[in-house]
């Protein structure tokens, strides 16, 4: 590094670790001189930004006090990890960079963010231990960015693709800003689509297990696309959450499942009881929330025989808001059912305080049987413990007669899923119902 002020790794204190100021430094100044060794055909390096996976849940669950010491230990993880000849900086809250200078096939730097990037590691402080887990993207000088602006785009960019696909670890590429430039169009396509109301809904049914009897149904969006596909809500309602669109969107979805509640009462069919998603950020903006709250009370339907799905997500961020609002909708005499339990970070205190009904176990606990036996555990403690709670329990996703007859054998009363009955528009759903 001849005589840059950038320090190896190896050589930090905690407190010395550079800011991102001073990375912008050493990064200018490693650039100027890796260009002019250009001129000699050598030194490429990587630029590495790396973020902790889920760290905004662990602020809103553990404080700041005890986030602010999980980031020093993950600095001081980082600098013992991060060998010679690279460096380690700070950018903002917990946002790493590591500048690695060497990277020739030999030097192992990849291998090194491989490590620390696909192992996860302990954090023991404030009497818990914290399992971290981090995401990385990689942009490289010269081919991704010759300026330090570019570069560490192109590292973010990369850093957000891989949480994106779950792979954890991702080298900047064209084709990802192109993922990127998609993103931006689905935004236009869904206000489009949402103008013309090209959205219809399913009906998934619920079942009781034991009788077989269908209980309910799930109302479940679907966007249907020329030559009889259809777009994933998986794919477009994380969109819209981040775009706002939610908002309009789920209007026309509880517009939608009201009329068809109200019209299955006036067929007779007064027993099913409607399920319906609701996005943790229409719980958390209370206009929004009202907007709702007014739909919901201009229909004429028997709410007792009303569900409404959120997930963990709405929890974590404001209990007490999201406190506030179940309340509300339960004031109806709607009921409230979480949904994907098991998958998220809150701890059972916060999941008691909540005014709930129903727990929905998430189908990756049921995938795991017959084989994952601590998975098998944890979904026969988690039904045992949500019935000593009067909780009614739902089990989603079930796809095999011996998923199926495994649950009934640990008293999971309610199911869901492919196996016993797949999403049906509403004009198939009469197939199914008596
Ligand atoms: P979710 O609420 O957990 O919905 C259950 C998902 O599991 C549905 O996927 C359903 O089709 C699928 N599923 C049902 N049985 C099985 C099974 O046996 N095996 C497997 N592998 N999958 C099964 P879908 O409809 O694609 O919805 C995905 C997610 O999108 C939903 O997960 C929910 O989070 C969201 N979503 C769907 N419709 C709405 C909606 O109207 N409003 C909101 N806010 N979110 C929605
Ligand atoms: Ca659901
Ligand atoms: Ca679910």
């Amino acid at each position: 590094m001849g005589k840059t002020n950038m320090r190896p790794a190896y050589n930090d204190s905690l407190n010395g670790l550079p800011k991102s100021n001073l990375l912008k430094n050493i990064l200018t100044e490693y650039i100027l001189q890796s260009s002019c060794r250009q001129f000699a055909g050598v030194d490429r390096f990587a630029l590495v930004y790396l973020d902790i996976e889920n760290f905004k849940y662990l602020n809103q669950t553990y404080g700041y006090k005890v986030c602010d010491e999980i980031i020093n230990c993950v600095e001081n993880y980082l600098v013992r990890n991060v060998k010679n000849s690279s460096c380690v900086a700070r950018i903002t809250s917990d946002k790493f960079a590591i500048l690695f200078t060497d990277i020739k096939a030999n030097s192992g730097w990849y291998e090194t963010i491989d490590e620390i990037i696909n192992n996860g590691f302990n954090i023991n402080t404030f009497n818990h231990v914290f399992y971290i887990t981090m995401s990385a993207g990689i942009a490289l000088y010269p081919e991704h960015g010759r300026d330090i602006d570019s570069l560490m785009k192109k590292a973010e960019t990369a850093n957000y693709s891989a949480k994106k696909t779950g792979k954890n670890i991702n080298i900047y590429s064209d084709e990802l800003q192109q993922d990127i430039i998609e993103q931006v169009q689905m935004v236009n396509k869904l206000q489009n689509g949402i103008e013309k109301e090209e959205f219809t809904l399913y009906y998934q049914p619920m079942f009781k297990l034991n009788s077989n009897e269908i209980i309910g149904v799930e109302a479940l969006v679907r966007w249907p696309q020329p030559m009889n596909e259809f777009i994933s809500p998986e794919i477009f309602i994380p969109i819209a959450e981040k775009s706002k669109q939610i908002y309009e969107l789920e209007r026309w979805i509880i517009n939608k499942a009201l009329q068809q509640k109200e019209q299955w009462e006036k067929d007779g069919q007064d027993y099913i009881e409607l399920s319906i998603n609701l996005s943790s950020k229409t719980l958390e903006s209370e206009s929004n929330f009202q907007k709702i709250e007014k739909i919901i009370s201009s229909y004429k339907v028997n709410y007792s025989k009303i569900i409404i799905e959120i997930t963990e997500t709405v929890i974590i961020s404001n209990i007490d808001l999201a406190i506030e609002r179940l309340n509300r909708l339960r004031s109806y005499g709607i009921k409230i059912a979480l949904d994907d339990f098991g998958t998220g970070y809150s701890s059972l205190t916060h999941i008691l305080k909540l005014p709930i009904d129903i727990i929905k176990i998430d189908r990756s606990f049921i995938k795991s049987i017959p084989n994952g036996n601590e998975e098998m555990v944890i979904t026969q403690n988690m039904i045992s413990l949500a019935h000593d709670l009067n909780y009614k329990v739902v089990a989603e996703g079930i796809e095999t007669q011996e998923q199926l007859e495994y649950l009934k054998k640990i008293s999971c009363e309610f199911g869901q899923g492919y196996l016993l009955c797949k999403p049906l528009p509403s004009d198939r759903l009469h197939e199914v119902l008596i």
